[in-house]
């Protein structure tokens, strides 16, 4: 295994600091954990903060040149091409092929371990993958992007930090000007109803305010795709569809390619233009299904007729794979 392939999960070294860290723009107070990454294109990669697969973002390259993204004019923002990814034995996934256009929401579906993190982290270039070809806005994916803005379930903010400087993060650690970012952190604390909360600390938000938090930070570099995984699962029902709201509106707002997993069968319908359905592992994608319902979404299409036939089109094909059985199946 190589460098990259250990982190973020497994840093080369880590370093756990108790007071004060600087480092270039970064000051942190309180115990802070510091991971340094060596990144085959010869960058030194740094996250703070972070422990396990945590919003990725933060991660910076001193090395300069590795290209900004940027939303190209041909049809496919994102292409993956006969990607495949074992771990020594385990095969995950298994030639993998999706385009996936600018500004389009796709969401995959698929039961636990069949490969939906693993593919999230090739796209990001946090994993290297065995076998294929992935392009971002163009480009090969071959080492971290760091300008992808990437949601875990866990927010895991900083807790001595406000909302405002939970979001501004990004900003520190990226080296922006902050008058900007602060104006651009509120406008995003706004878009989520978060604007009288900018100065309340982690433990005084709810989750579903947390994960707000969290999105706004990854959002905060105006990133042209955006990935989530499983940002909702932790939340309660009423809090979910509320985020679910919220998100459709800042991707509205915001033109932002989103690839949403999930292993809810109605968020991805609800949310998506397109739901890629995923098989067991090794991850094939088994079908990829339009979406064709109407936008702006509002909850009651969860109660329409057509919004239930793609539920059922999911369903029996999860049913197909033995993912799902009913009890009289057996
Ligand atoms: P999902 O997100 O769909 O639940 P994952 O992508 O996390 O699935 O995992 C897919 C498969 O790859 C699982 O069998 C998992 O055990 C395996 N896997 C994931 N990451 C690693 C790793 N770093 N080392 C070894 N096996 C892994
Ligand atoms: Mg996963």
């Amino acid at each position: 295994m190589d460098e990259l392939e250990k982190g973020p999960r497994d840093p080369c070294c880590t370093v756990n600091f108790d007071t004060r860290v600087r480092w270039p723009s970064l000051s942190i107070a309180r115990r802070v954990k510091v991971e340094y990454r060596q990144c085959t294109n010869g960058g030194l990669e740094i996250g703070h903060g972070f422990q396990g697969r945590e919003d990725a973002t933060p991660w910076r390259s001193r090395k300069k040149g590795d290209g900004m993204l940027h939303t190209p004019d041909t049809d496919s923002f994102i292409s993956i091409k006969h990607v495949s990814k074992s771990f020594g034995p385990v095969q995950a996934l298994s030639d993998i092929g999706l385009d996936i256009k600018s500004g389009e929401f796709v969401s995959i579906v698929g039961p636990s371990g069949c490969g939906k993190s693993t593919l999230l982290m090739l796209l990001s270039g946090l994993m290297k993958r065995t076998g294929g070809d992935i392009r971002v806005g163009g480009q090969m994916v071959d080492s971290p992007r760091s300008d992808i803005g990437i949601v875990f379930q866990r927010d895991v903010l900083m807790e001595w930090r406000s909302a405002l400087r939970n979001v501004l993060l990004q900003a520190e650690v990226r080296g922006m000007p902050m008058g900007p970012a602060a104006a651009r952190a509120r406008e995003l604390l706004k878009m989520v109803s978060l604007d009288a909360f900018e100065n309340a600390y982690p433990h005084q938000l709810s989750g579903g305010m947390r994960q707000r938090v969290s999105i706004c930070r990854a959002l905060l570099h105006k990133p042209p795709l955006l990935v989530m995984d499983e940002p909702f699962g932790a939340l309660d029902a009423l809090t979910r569809d509320q985020m679910q709201l919220d998100l459709l509106r800042i991707c509205r707002e915001t033109h932002t390619t989103v690839l949403f997993i999930t292993h809810s069968i109605s968020e991805a319908i609800f949310l998506s233009d397109r739901v890629v359905v995923m098989s067991p592992r090794p991850g094939r994608i088994e079908r990829i299904i339009d979406i064709d319902l109407p936008r702006p979404r509002r909850l009651s299409i969860r109660e329409s007729r057509e919004f239930a036939t793609y539920s059922d089109e999911v369903t029996q094909i999860f049913k197909s794979l033995g993912v799902l059985r009913e009890g009289d199946d057996e």
